[in-house]
């Protein structure tokens, strides 16, 4: 018999700031209202995956306290050890790679079987974006005709990158950002406090699961450095050829894929910064003095480089084995160009 409170923290819980969905949606599922398709939908980095997890394991519960899952079920049991047989994970098999329409038409044995069980079922998908348009359509199938009982939990940091008709299918539960005090007081219990604290949450846009991540101490010198060598190219102090072949084999710690994700991250915050004149980070105001433009209209070749930020970034994760210093110095000669008007 396992220690319950041992078992009661490999089930997962919402996080501060989600307990108004998470006891609006609860609320819902126990009145049977609960519609069978959500999109969570918010930027990375608010927990909206932590969320599913809890909520999924919530639904497969047979006894639930207090609106928690109770951890100590059968349901709750199997849950624990990863082998809840009325749970399915659809993801990317590479992390940053597409999900795929052979994934999703593997859902049809899923949600059609016939459960042994009583109770629901329920399908957790993220990066919901990452479905192409056949995948999409396949998906949109299992949505148009719903197996009862049936849950469909969607993830997605972009959803205006998903088909208007699936998005039309599934109710959309919105994941603003904590207030800041909120932020810093988790971020705090997680051990990060003061300084290091605020900074990473600026740079992660208020997202506290980001900042954590932000804050990891070799990922985060490494970071400052490839910023630091970002801006002296916008300022005319470093060559492109220079920095590729510098930054072409990142230090321990830290890989390309990821300092570019960090890139598309800084892109967004500028864009974020002048289209709605949000106080930023002090690089990224710094940054945005030196480019070119103003207001919105401004915004169009960020959003550009963004998009070549990210397949840059799918390139090397998806195994296409690109030449990394000729990709890194056509994204820094862009870069400078984006700052010479
Ligand atoms: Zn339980």
């Amino acid at each position: 018999m396992p220690d319950i409170n041992e078992a009661n923290t490999r089930i997962p819980s919402p996080l501060p700031w989600q307990a108004e969905a998470w006891q609006r949606l609860g609320a819902q599922w126990r009145a049977g209202r609960c519609p069978h398709a959500l999109l969570l939908s918010g930027a990375g980095g608010l927990g909206k995956r932590r969320f599913a997890e809890a909520f999924a394991a919530l639904v497969l519960c047979e006894q639930p306290r207090e609106g928690l899952a109770c951890g100590d079920c059968r349901g709750c049991r199997l849950w624990q050890a990863g082998s809840h047989p009325d749970f399915l994970r659809v993801e990317p098999e590479k992390p940053g790679g597409p999900l795929k329409v052979e994934q999703i038409r593997q859902l049809g044995g899923f949600v059609g079987r016939t459960s042994g069980r009583e109770g629901a079922r329920v399908v957790w998908l993220a990066p919901a974006e990452a479905m192409n348009v056949n995948a999409a359509n396949a998906l949109l199938k299992n949505l148009e005709e719903p197996a009862p009982a049936v849950l469909f939990l969607l993830i997605s940091d972009a959803p205006s990158g998903l088909l208007p008709t699936i998005r039309s299918r599934c109710q959309t539960v919105p994941f603003p950002a904590p207030s800041r005090d909120v932020a810093l007081r988790w971020l705090g219990e997680g051990g990060l406090d003061g300084q290091g604290a605020r900074r990473a949450l600026d740079l992660a846009g208020g997202a506290p699961l980001l900042a954590l991540e932000l804050a990891e101490p070799e990922a985060s010198e490494a970071r400052e450095q490839f910023l630091g060598d970002l801006t002296e190219l916008t300022q005319g102090a470093s060559s492109p050829v220079a920095l590729a072949g510098r930054w072409e084999n990142p230090p321990e710690g830290v890989s390309l894929p990821q300092l570019l994700k960090f890139w598309q991250h800084w892109v967004a915050l500028m864009m974020r910064a002048r289209s709605c004149d949000l106080t930023a980070d002090e690089q990224v105001v710094a940054l945005l003095q030196r480019l070119p433009g103003s207001g919105t209209g401004s915004l169009q070749p960020l959003f550009a480089f963004s998009d070549q930020l990210q397949q840059a970034r799918q390139g090397l994760i998806g195994g296409s084995n690109p030449n990394k210093r000729l990709l890194l110095e056509e994204l820094m000669i862009r870069w400078t160009r984006l700052f010479s008007g």
